[in-house]
């Protein structure tokens, strides 16, 4: 472990929140991915968040809190509904956007009139928050637009050169975002789908309504290149992908679902086929891919949409969208 990774122990975590304190950032584990974390009152640490990732200042970010009760405060519109989601889903990978009434900084909103909240499922996460005693800003650690970190080592793979720790959390159980769903206009929106899934929602919410896959949401920060390797990807459907393959006359990285073997100069990393376990490795398979060097990613498409499949498509259409 470097001296930049830390295990959780309670000094750690005294340390790490010292430094949020004092407007530094620390790399949190997640349930999702891992995030930078900072003081979302301490509008100085929220500007070298957006700094350090280099995420344009039109993305806002989540606030992290330990319970409903520090949500609740940070919006005039939380409501019964409100606490049967947080009842239900928190903590866990749930983001719920709200109407802020000017109680958040302007920095972590981007200026919107909404604020984006969710209570992370993670233990070291919630110390952090509770030990900080305020909510805390924490996207993914990773530079904007590329793969999210799913480990600690990928954290400092991603900022080698940066001074701020990383805790050690292990790797994320879910490791995709979570689910962001919109509660500021009259209908309830899935503005980006994650762990939770829709059939979830609709048990709490059956109005729910969800943006048709692939399609554009008008929301910020759901650009459609997102989460993407840095090798071009493009999504094959499988009665296709040998051909493809035969076909292409440079080295192809293949991630397959379904045991298959490809000739070189092809080289192919076996995905699960349970969503749940394609989800977790999904960006450690996306890293490994970019490593193997392949000129192209060609990423087997799953057959299934419902469920967390649609997340995890969501994230594979993103990663195949070709640079501006
Ligand atoms: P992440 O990039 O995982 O930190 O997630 C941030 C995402 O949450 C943004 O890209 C938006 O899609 C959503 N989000 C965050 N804050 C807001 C907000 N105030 N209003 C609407 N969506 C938001
Ligand atoms: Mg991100």
């Amino acid at each position: 472990m470097t001296a930049r990774c830390l295990e959780p122990t309670s000094a750690n975590i005294a340390m790490a929140v010292e430094r949020l304190l004092q407007g530094e950032l620390v790399g949190m584990p997640t349930e999702t991915v891992y995030g930078l974390a900072a003081d979302s009152r301490n509008e100085e640490a929220v500007r070298q968040v957006f700094i350090t990732k280099g995420r344009p200042i039109d993305n806002p970010l989540i606030v992290h809190v330990a319970q409903p009760e520090q949500a609740r405060e940070l919006s005039p519109d939380w409501n019964a509904t409100c606490d049967r989601l947080a009842e239900r889903f928190w903590p866990g990978p749930l983001t719920l956007v709200l109407r802020h009434g000017g109680r958040v900084n302007d920095y972590v909103t981007s200026g919107h009139p909404t604020v984006a909240l969710r209570s992370p499922a993670h233990d070291t996460a919630l110390e952090l928050i509770r030990a900080a005693g305020r909510p805390l800003v924490a996207p993914s650690a990773n530079r904007s637009g590329q793969l999210s970190p799913t480990t600690a080592a990928h954290v400092l793979d991603e900022f080698p050169a940066e001074a701020f720790p990383v805790l050690d959390g292990g790797p994320c159980s879910h490791g995709i975002e979570s689910t962001v769903l919109a509660l500021s206009d009259d209908v309830p929106v899935v503005l980006r789908p994650g762990a939770v899934t829709l059939a979830e929602l609709r048990e709490e919410l059956p109005r729910v309504e969800v943006p048709v896959i692939g399609e554009q949401v008008a929301a910020p920060g759901t650009s459609l290149r997102h989460y993407a390797p840095n090798t071009p990807a493009i999504l094959v459907r499988t009665d296709e992908l040998d051909e493809q393959l035969a076909e292409t006359e440079v080295p192809a990285v293949v991630l397959s679902l379904g045991f298959r073997e490809a000739s070189l100069p092809h080289q192919v990393i076996e995905m699960p086929e349970r969503a749940a376990d394609y989800a977790r490795g999904l960006y450690a398979a996306l890293r490994r891919a970019d490593l193997l060097g392949g000129a192209v990613i060609m990423i087997e498409m799953p057959p299934l949409t419902d469920g967390l499949w649609r997340a995890v498509n969501d994230r594979l259409r993103r990663a195949c969208v070709e640079r501006a």
